[in-house]
């Protein structure tokens, strides 16, 4: 890759999006030298904590009390150790948390604002982050997160913004992620997204599988991890002629003097044997998981 080194700023819904649908490609960009910038916009408390939700729910007696009296200010700590934890797993270490509730997330001015005020400060070259028309723009928080981030994006980069202290700073490219967490539902008819950008993966998909086992709040770690990786970036790592990619959409389309093109691209073996060889590495299983699956 033949650009300077770039600050890159993931800013998604929950704990284990950014790493679900961007982790080998930040994994990546951190050994390359970049520096890599994940913010959490919720705390993942209200959503992804059902290891201590569902005991919330249970009947006295019939629960785990310690559990199931976890404050959310507890259950954000264990949230954030586990995925400071997974971070680690992928190289990266900055890691921020914006603290918002996650059980009803509204597209407020004070969190926009707070959004713009931390692209002026880190001044990001590039944004990663959800697609605001995801499920129709509604449900799953996702959405909600990419509006909110769009609309800072927009106001960090254009507006005299109410208090402004720091100057503006524009981004130079966002890309949009929702590869696992997008829905099929009927709501999502309106999206139609075109995944025109796929990275390769397979260097780093054991440890982008450890990293998810550290999520275990979520019930994401173990068995699910390694399925979610091979039904996921492994198929789309097959529309590709790859073991394992993620996908993503570009923003701003790109503008070149030359038809761009990967030397790896040039020297792949294009053979059907080749490319059936390439697309059937099975590796998510010979992981192992040190843990015990808490289901
Ligand atoms: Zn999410």
């Amino acid at each position: 890759m033949n650009v300077r080194k770039m600050k890159i700023m993931a800013i998604c819904a929950h704990p284990g999006d950014a790493f679900d649908d961007s982790g080998g490609t930040l994994c990546h960009h951190a050994e390359r030298g970049d520096e890599v910038i994940v913010v959490l916009l919720t705390n993942g408390a209200r959503s992804h904590a059902a290891l201590f939700t569902d005991e919330k729910r249970k009947a006295k007696g019939q629960r785990d009390e310690k559990k199931a009296n976890m404050t959310v200010e507890q259950i954000e700590q264990v949230k954030a150790d586990e995925i400071i934890a997974a971070g680690k797993e992928l190289g990266i270490t900055d890691i921020r948390f914006m603290h918002e509730e996650d059980d009803i997330l509204l597209v407020k001015e004070e969190t926009i604002l707070k959004v713009a005020d931390l692209i002026r400060e880190e001044k990001p070259d590039i944004l990663v982050t959800h697609h605001p028309e995801q499920e129709g723009g509604l449900l799953t928080t996702h959405p909600i997160v990419g509006q909110i981030v769009m609309l800072g994006y927009e106001a960090a980069g254009a507006r005299w913004t109410r208090d402004e202290t720091l100057p503006p700073h524009q981004i130079s490219q966002v890309f949009f992620i929702g590869q696992v967490n997008a829905k099929a539902w009927s709501l999502a008819h309106v999206y139609h997204p075109h995944w025109y950008v796929y990275v390769d993966i397979e260097d780093v998909v054991d440890r982008k599988i450890k990293a998810l086992d550290h999520l275990k709040s979520q019930r994401y770690e173990g068995i699910l991890a390694r399925k979610r990786i091979e039904v996921a970036d492994g198929w789309i790592g097959t529309r590709v002629d790859v073991s394992y990619a993620e996908r993503f959409i570009p923003m701003i389309p790109e503008v070149y003097k030359y038809f761009p093109i990967e030397q790896s691209t040039l020297d792949k073996p294009k053979g059907w044997t080749d490319r059936v060889h390439a697309v059937s590495k099975f590796v998510t299983h010979k992981v192992p998981f040190e843990g015990k699956q808490i289901l």
